[in-house]
């Protein structure tokens, strides 16, 4: 069976053309899929119903099974998603006043190791599929309208999640043409209809897919700094190695050329005592001089095991304070969804054999809009 959650909007129009089928046809499919979550053919009612037959014996919507769904005291909520041979990964919603935020992964594990991340240390798994990618996106929209989320948004017409985070488990540009079939989606206005400033990937800095991504889908952008020099840099986020700080800035003037937001934002973890001085402030002021760029503040989030400890928040205020003195845009991120383990950084996808049949007669089934 084809898994139409597999189709960015191109791959979809030529996989109905193959078909013999109208173009309008693939739209109409698509808005049934990823605006009104319909799970199955049958349920496209203003589908005609010979092409809903053709359709039936052929193609399937699937999301990766869901076994796992739990919401914080601050209204985040983490679902737990099985992506087969015991790999599971994790997407959270971070309800605010005015949107919903879907932090989304693109791949099970990571490659890249950085010293202080939860994810990096469980090691790489596999990529994730495009389907696998935006059935997180489908999977949250409807789940949330069918337990009545109230938003405004909502009440207007709108899905839930308004505005999208490739900030999950693994590193969206190591798994490139999948994370961009799944980005053309988010922004199709045929399917989720996201503006490019509502859709930011989160990338440690390769270089390479940065000026990719550039060319081909350019969302907003983050880039993970984490450390102003190189010799801090190559021991906390290892792929500093391949891409030094110099290659990477470059990058980012190429990219805010072309980028729907003029700036980049540089995410930045506080760890105590290690990149958290006055003078990493006043280097990371140098180093940035020439980017336009906005800098988020992490407060670190331990996870088991984890060699560091967060910055105190008196040390923080005094780094951001560095950086607005010359000039800089910098907040301090506020940490979500704390006990239930949602927080940036502590997404490590455990499932162990007892979640997986605790749920697996519990896969949501809900009614499409
Ligand atoms: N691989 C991508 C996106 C996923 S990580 C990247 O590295 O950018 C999303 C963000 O969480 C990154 O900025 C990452 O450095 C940060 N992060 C990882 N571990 C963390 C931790 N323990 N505490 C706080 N932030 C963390
Ligand atoms: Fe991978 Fe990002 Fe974690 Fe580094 S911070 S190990 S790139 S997920």
């Amino acid at each position: 069976m084809t898994n139409l959650l597999d189709f960015d909007p191109a791959g979809l129009a030529a996989y109905f053309a193959q078909r013999g089928e109208k173009p309008f046809r693939a739209r109409q499919v698509s808005r049934w899929v990823h605006q009104r979550f319909a799970a199955d053919v049958g349920a496209m009612s203003d589908l005609a119903k010979g092409l809903r037959e053709r359709l039936a014996g052929d193609v399937e919507i699937r999301a990766p099974a869901v076994i796992r769904d739990t919401t914080a005291s601050d209204g985040t909520r983490k679902w737990l998603i099985d992506v087969g041979s015991a790999n599971a990964i994790e997407a959270v919603y971070i309800p605010e006043d005015d949107r919903g935020t879907l932090c989304v992964s693109s791949q099970a594990g990571c490659a890249l190791d950085c010293a202080f991340c939860s994810t990096g240390k469980q090691g790489f798994n596999r990529n994730l599929t495009t389907g696998e990618i935006v059935g997180q996106l489908w999977h949250a929209n409807r789940a949330l309208l069918a337990d009545g989320i109230a938003a405004p948004w909502v009440d207007a017409g709108r899905a839930p999640i308004t505005n999208v985070v490739m900030m999950g488990m693994g590193e969206p540009l190591a798994n490139f043409e999948p994370v961009v079939r799944a980005l053309k989606l988010m922004l199709d206005d045929n399917a989720y209809g996201l503006s490019r400033r509502r859709v930011t990937l989160s990338t440690s800095g390769i270089v390479p897919q940065i000026d990719r991504l550039s060319d081909e889908c350019p969302v907003a952008l983050a880039v993970s700094l984490h450390a102003p020099t190189d010799a801090l840099r190559d021991r906390l986020v290892p792929i500093n190695r391949v891409h030094p700080l110099a290659d990477l800035m470059a990058a980012c003037v190429r990219y805010v050329e072309k980028a729907p937001r003029d700036f980049v934002t540089f995410e930045y973890v506080m760890l105590d005592g290690v990149n958290d001085a006055d003078s990493h402030a006043h280097e990371l002021v140098a180093l940035t001089r020439d980017v336009p760029c906005k800098l988020n503040l992490i407060p670190f989030n331990p996870f088991p095991g984890s060699e560091f400890r967060v910055s105190p928040r008196a040390r923080i205020l005094a780094f951001q304070r560095i950086l607005a003195d010359a000039g800089l845009v910098a907040t301090v991120r506020k940490t979500r969804g704390d006990d239930i383990d949602a927080a940036c950084g502590q997404l490590a996808g455990q499932v162990t054999d007892r979640t997986k049949r605790r749920f697996a007669s519990r896969i949501p089934v809900v009614a499409a809009r």
